[in-house]
């Protein structure tokens, strides 16, 4: 039930200005405890000054003529809320800034904030990512302003206390509703909220405590990153407003596409391509590695279009173990095209000596080299 603020001073209902600080006064005379030694009277006038306090106050009288009561702390009137000691900048500033406290009826919130997190993206060639790098890299983010490090005023001034909440911060309404009287509260909006207002900005960065700036960054890319994959530099990101804690910057790994070698996870591939005879009769093939390295892979007589040959330890490092992935080498076999009049005529030879020149519809049987249906290799 909201207190009879009128009826605390002996007044009715809308009563003028006049006669509520006529009321006060007479009443102050009598309670107050430095001519009053009474606990009683002590209280009472207590109940009297805040009576005078919510009839004096035109946003808490509309509210007391509504029905409501002003100091109600359950409708967020803030009422104990320390006027204007709201500092910023302090930890526990910050403390609110992250655990979000300080809005909506706990009183002004820090201008203080902390700063956003920022992506960047890295693109690297397969060597990079697979063996790793010290990249360099440009991002536009937001800084401390230098010229007032972050608190947003010009220099030698300081913030002062909103008047239009008088620091609280947020700022009450009242409305009728189907329920009663609704006591809303909302943060000031000539603050923002924190109860106080700059009347003297930095001219760097128009109080924002923060400005714009390019700077480099060394990146230390790990060997065995992918495609994707982010990179987290801590407090790299963007500042705050009011100079409130970084973010991180993620840098996010693009890997570019490479000539040669194809990467699924921490293993490699790569396609050779061998002329029939070499497949036929084996062979050894020189192949120049990721890292430069020369190797030879060594080619079986007999090797069929497909086969994969796999060169272990020759993939990407384990990103978060030790060793390496495999290199697999896909094998394709060429079949000539253009064959002269002496080629054309050593293979039938070939053909018909190895008894592949008889022509037997596929699938059926045995023998023929056209009977023999395969499994068709990706
Ligand atoms: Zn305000
Ligand atoms: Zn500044």
């Amino acid at each position: 039930m909201a207190t009879d603020y009128y009826g605390v001073l002996g007044l009715a209902r809308g009563a003028s200005d006049a006669d509520i600080k006529k009321a006060y006064r007479r009443l102050a005379r009598d309670l107050h405890p430095d001519v009053n030694p009474d606990p009683e009277a002590k209280e009472r006038f207590q109940e009297v000054s805040r009576a005078y306090q919510a009839l004096t106050d035109p946003d808490k009288r509309r509210i007391v003529d509504l029905g409501g009561d002003p100091f109600d702390s359950s409708a967020g009137a803030g009422a104990g809320s320390p006027f204007g000691g709201a500092g910023f900048g302090g930890l526990g500033d910050i403390m609110d800034a992250f655990f979000g406290g300080g809005v909506g009826g706990r009183g002004p919130r820090s201008r203080v904030r902390a700063g956003d997190d920022a992506l960047i993206v890295l693109e690297l060639d397969l060597e990079q990512t697979v063996f790793g790098t010290t990249e360099d890299i440009t991002v536009d983010t937001a800084v401390l302003c230098g010229t007032c490090s972050g608190a947003g005023t010009a220099p030698g001034t300081h913030p002062t206390t909103c008047a239009t909440c008088s620091g609280r911060g947020e700022v009450q309404s009242v409305q009728r509703s189907f329920l009663g009287q609704v006591v809303s509260t909302r943060p000031c909006p000539t603050c923002a909220g924190t109860g106080q207002v700059i009347p003297d900005p930095c001219p760097e960065c128009g109080s924002e405590g923060r400005v714009r700036a390019r700077r480099t960054i060394p990146v230390k890319v790990p060997a065995g990153v992918e495609d994707g994959m982010r990179i987290r530099l801590t407090g790299r990101g963007e500042v705050g407003p009011g100079g409130g804690p970084a973010g991180d910057l993620y840098v996010e790994i693009r890997e570019r596409p490479h000539e040669v070698f194809t990467r699924d996870g921490e293993d490699l591939h790569c396609h050779v391509t061998l002329p029939m005879t070499a497949a036929a009769l084996g062979t050894t093939l020189p192949l120049t590695l990721l890292d430069g390295e020369e190797t030879d892979v060594d080619v079986r007589p007999g090797t069929q279009a497909g086969t994969v040959t796999t060169l272990r330890g020759k993939g990407a490092p384990r990103l978060r173990a030790t060793g390496r992935g495999n290199l697999q080498v896909h094998v394709d076999v060429q079949t000539p095209t253009k064959l002269d009049a002496e080629q054309e005529k050593l293979l039938r030879e070939l053909a018909a000596l190895r008894g592949e020149d008889r022509r037997e519809p596929a699938g059926e049987g045995h023998g023929g080299l056209f009977s023999r249906v395969r499994k068709p290799f990706r």
